[in-house]
């Protein structure tokens, strides 16, 4: 087959604006399979549903044009300080996590034969943003644009961290978005770029975790971040 430098250059040049079109996210899988976090109402880890949805949000990304660096998702990213260094160069830094409530909530019920602890007084997304990085504007724009994403997807902010009893204290910087204050979380502190911290919800309640592992419902959210984070970055989605 003949080619002709000009359509081969045309061809490059078109794949190059494509690519140079979106922003750069880094998502990073919060936890690694040693410490996997939060263990579900079900008896499943954090780590596997924060894995599932960085996936997700990665296609969701992806589809809109965005260039992508994964975090922690071969589960060995031990140690936390080396996690947010490695997106610099990238636009933004999003932790993905799963929330639980504090220990003196739980009740234990039997599920598939195990004894389990669970939680069904809380529920809902948060967002944390750290005072501490250098770009505390910039992580709380995006924090709040997937607050209201969130919010507009029919998900509900879950407020009770910003309890002084029922939560941790943690001061809201945008409370209809359901963003906090986390000024020392180490993986928001130590970004050199715009970051934040996203709890999808709490899976050691019953009903959410149902709604959590639901591909429908992880599409919707991860649709919702893709679209926020262009807003919040001015890119057009
Ligand atoms: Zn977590």
């Amino acid at each position: 087959m003949r080619t002709f430098p000009g359509a081969v250059f045309l061809a490059l040049h078109l794949i190059g604006s494509i690519e140079a079109r979106g922003a750069g996210i880094a998502v990073d899988v919060g936890h690694y399979l040693g410490e996997p976090g939060v263990i579900s109402a079900r008896g499943a880890t954090e780590f596997e549903y924060n894995l599932q949805l960085t996936r997700e949000i990665e296609v969701a990304l992806k589809h809109a044009g965005h260039r992508t660096l994964l975090i922690g998702d071969d589960g060995l990213g031990e140690d936390l300080s080396r996690r947010a260094p490695r997106a610099s160069g990238m636009d933004l830094f999003i932790s993905i996590h799963h929330d639980s409530v504090q220990p003196r909530f739980f009740s234990t019920w039997t599920h598939e034969g195990v004894e389990r602890q669970y939680s069904d007084r809380f529920s809902g997304f948060s967002l944390f943003v750290s005072r501490v990085n250098s770009h505390t504007d910039a992580s709380l724009k995006c924090a709040s644009a997937i607050g209201r994403a969130m919010r507009q997807a029919g998900f509900v902010p879950s407020r009770y961290h910003a309890d002084p009893i029922l939560g941790e204290n943690r001061p809201f910087a945008d409370e209809e978005n359901g963003v906090h204050y986390f000024d020392n979380l180490a993986v928001l502190r130590t970004a050199g770029i715009p970051a934040l911290l996203f709890e999808a919800g709490v899976i050691v309640n019953r009903d959410e975790e149902l709604r959590l592992r639901d591909p429908a419902v992880r599409k919707r959210m991860a649709e919702g971040i893709a679209a926020a984070v262009g807003i919040c970055l001015g890119w057009p989605a």
